[in-house]
């Protein structure tokens, strides 16, 4: 089926369908071309076809479906001939059938019917699947892939795309207009880091509900939403930059940048949350350290009880970067970046 609007199916169609063959066609359904040799045509699918139309109209008769009369090659007879003895055999409901078939022939394309009867269409053989035209981002073009339920399900599932309604709350909290482009790059530091504990935390706090008191104090977890140790309201940007805790651990990750060459990171929520220049690859890295410094003030954070206990912030943010740095030398994967940080430790 190829139409491209839903008004081009004869009769009323109920809401499901409609809603079936609307995806249908937002999936590239409706993509295709005049076929050009005569095996494109014996695979042309007859019903809702918009090149065999009547009146303007695609054809589409239930009952010839039901008997398996899907494609062009299913009229053709032993000699490859469209013919109205062999379709009447098919047929188990006889009633029109003369008029049907003649409306049908006649709506098949006259270029079609003339590729039909050439001697290489006479004496091979063809066989009919069920393809899915669609567009490939990727290869930047048309493909055809053999349709299964499963391309269908995965490509429906990579078309439905709901905004998050965070992208409005932090580009709201970071005074940022950031693009389409910006926040598939922005989700993806989640899915693009290796180590899933990295990967929970940042997905966590994209989402607001990495447990901080102001969320505690919300879910009814704890009795106040104030920092243990400045007595102010501890939300993310308390954590992570304002607490008096994780001074000393942001002076040592900025001096270390700035040793390296990188002095463009100071304490800032918005480095930690949606990353550092984020769709630039070179990047990639100092977004990776930048996560495990904010696991490492996390880390600390739930280490010290909501920071009841003391506990040195800038000691385990090294560790961790430290930790790290060897275990992907042994994982045979090189962050150079990270390497150079550990290096001015
Ligand atoms: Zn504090």
């Amino acid at each position: 089926m190829n139409i491209d609007k839903l008004s081009d199916l004869p009769g009323s169609l109920p809401l499901f369908y409609k809603q079936v063959l609307n995806s249908w066609m937002q999936c590239g359904g409706c993509h295709s071309e005049h076929p050009r040799i005569f095996s494109e045509v014996r695979t042309q699918f007859i019903w809702g076809n918009r090149f065999i139309c009547f009146r303007g109209k695609p054809l589409f008769y239930k009952h010839w479906m039901k008997k398996g009369i899907l494609y062009i090659n299913d009229l053709l007879n032993d000699a490859n001939c469209i013919s109205a003895d062999f379709v009447y055999q098919k047929l188990h409901d006889k009633t029109n059938w003369l008029a049907e078939f003649y409306t049908l022939v006649h709506s098949i394309p006259k270029e079609w019917k003339m590729l039909l009867q050439t001697r290489e269409s006479r004496l091979s053989k063809v066989k009919c699947r069920f393809v899915l035209r669609r567009y490939d981002q990727r290869r930047k073009g048309f493909v055809q892939d053999k349709c299964t339920s499963r391309l269908l399900y995965d490509y429906l599932v990579s078309k439905k795309y709901t905004k998050s309604y965070m992208e409005t709350t932090w580009s709201r909290k970071f005074n940022c207009n950031y693009s389409g482009c910006e926040w598939k790059c922005i989700w993806n530091l989640s899915t693009n880091i290796q180590e899933r504990k990295l990967a929970m935390l940042h997905f966590k706090m994209m989402h607001n509900i990495l447990p901080c008191k102001l969320l505690l104090h919300r879910w009814r977890l704890a009795d106040n939403p104030l920092c243990n140790v400045c007595n102010t309201t501890e939300d993310y940007e308390h954590l992570f930059v304002q607490c008096k805790q994780v001074q000393d651990a942001w002076k040592f990750l900025c001096s270390a940048l700035a040793q390296i060459g990188i002095e463009n990171i100071y304490p800032c929520l918005k480095f930690l949350v949606t990353g550092y220049k984020i769709t630039q690859p070179a990047y990639t890295e100092l977004n990776e350290i930048l996560i495990i410094f904010t696991f490492g003030i996390f880390k600390s954070y739930c280490m010290s009880n909501n920071w009841s206990t003391p506990i040195s912030v800038k000691t385990i943010v090294k560790r961790e970067l430290c930790f790290r740095n060897e275990y992907y030398k042994t994982e045979r994967r090189r962050l150079y970046l990270l390497k150079k940080v550990c290096d001015t430790i």
